[in-house]
């Protein structure tokens, strides 16, 4: 057990870690940033923070030399660098699992070769013909790049002669997967944390409604039947089992109109879809992953209420003509008992860009979900 007083570790500096920091510092524990840009949101929060690059093995070994165990809140990093890292000090969720999750081509061939029900899909080498293998998928279908992308990045739907050739156009000479588009009656998510002596829970099960390829909201209880509830969690129990998870893992997933499930893709970290947990849970996802990975007992994941997640982009900032006008309307979330308002300190909204989020809580999903988007619309 790494006793709370110790130091963890957390590669990556975005609001994840900023979460991951404000959890790990309530128990007592000093954390210890390494992100590549300086004055990021989460080493804002943190003691320490080193600004290196992910590649910069001297900079990691003495980072990993001042920690006491090691996490992360971002996927993109590096394989072989934290092989050195885990010679060094323990390295949870093990590279081995970032390996298997960073690469979609890689995951999709472990979901396969263990039997987990996924999309189908077909694999491209960067040498193939894309538009032949595209046509051989049938169209509608979803081409994605090999290498990690998030929030739809590094991916395009097509579904007619057009978009092949933007497809193609994107990413002819690069290793990508080819998925049948799911027409799915929604999307869901599943959260596991499993410590490092063998305990697991798992978080309730959250529906999603994304946007633009980007999460917009979150709704907790996911309003699904209690036979997909159970089979999503069970799911989640396996794929972590399999993995041989310490931390936390995510899993989206797809609902089919058969009421059957499939995974689109596995985060071993915290998640955008677990944010509600802060304020609707008796444990934080992030609390979780910090019990998790220093061996502590895994806390109660019971829900406190229904709830709704809603994330607050760089969208809502007021723009004319391309600039900056002005802040969103904050006092419409601030006067809102049942409202919650998280921001992230992050300096410049973007279009597109996660500022923040806030949740609301009500008698049912339904009316928080009401009341999520009532409150979206005054921001
Ligand atoms: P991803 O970055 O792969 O998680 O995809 C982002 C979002 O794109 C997903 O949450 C879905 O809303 C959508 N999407 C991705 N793959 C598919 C697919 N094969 N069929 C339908 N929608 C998809």
């Amino acid at each position: 057990m790494i006793h709370p007083g110790k130091t963890i570790g957390v590669l990556g500096g975005g609001q994840l870690g900023r979460m991951f920091a404000h959890a790990a510092e309530r128990l007592g524990y000093r954390v210890h940033v390494y992100e590549p840009e300086p004055n990021g949101p989460a080493g804002e929060v943190s003691a320490t923070e080193t600004n290196r690059a992910y590649t910069d093995i001297d900079a990691l070994t003495a980072f990993a030399r001042s920690v006491d165990v090691v996490t992360y809140e971002f996927e993109n990093i590096p394989a072989e660098p934290l092989w050195k890292i885990e010679n060094l000090v323990p390295l949870h969720p093990h590279s081995s699992v970032l390996e298997v999750c960073q690469n979609r081509m890689r995951e999709k061939n472990w979901l396969r070769k263990n039997d987990f029900p996924h999309v189908p899909f077909a694999e491209v080498e960067a040498t193939d013909d894309l538009a032949a293998a595209i046509r051989r998928v049938g169209l509608p279908c979803v081409v994605k790049t090999a290498d990690f992308g998030y929030d739809g990045k590094g991916q395009v739907k097509v579904s007619d002669e057009t978009s092949i050739a933007t497809a193609v156009a994107a990413f002819a000479k690069q290793r990508c997967v080819i998925e049948k588009f799911i027409d799915f009656k929604c999307e869901l998510s599943v959260l596991v944390a499993r410590s490092s002596t063998g305990e697991v829970k798992v978080f309730p099960v959250a529906e999603n409604i994304h946007t633009k390829h980007i999460l917009d909201f979150s709704i907790v209880p996911a309003r699904i039947s209690d036979a997909v509830r159970s089979d999503a969690e069970k799911l989640g129990l396996a794929i972590a089992e399999k993995l041989n998870l310490v931390g936390l893992l995510a899993i989206e997933l797809f609902l089919t109109d058969r009421g059957g499930i499939l995974v689109n893709e596995l985060a071993p970290r915290p998640h955008n879809s677990g944010h509600w947990t802060l304020d609707a849970c008796v444990t934080s996802q992030f609390e979780q992953h910090v019990r998790a990975v220093c061996g502590l007992p895994l806390g109660d994941v019971s829900v406190v209420s229904p709830v709704v997640m809603v994330n607050i982009l760089g969208d809502a900032w007021k723009w004319d003509n391309g600039y900056l006008a002005d802040e969103p309307n904050w006092a419409a979330i601030l006067a809102e008992p049942r409202a919650k308002l998280h921001l992230y300190g992050k300096k410049e909204p973007r279009i597109g860009r996660k500022m923040g989020h806030f949740t609301v809580t009500a008698a049912t999903a339904d009316a928080a979900l009401e009341a999520a988007r009532a409150l979206k619309a005054r921001l």
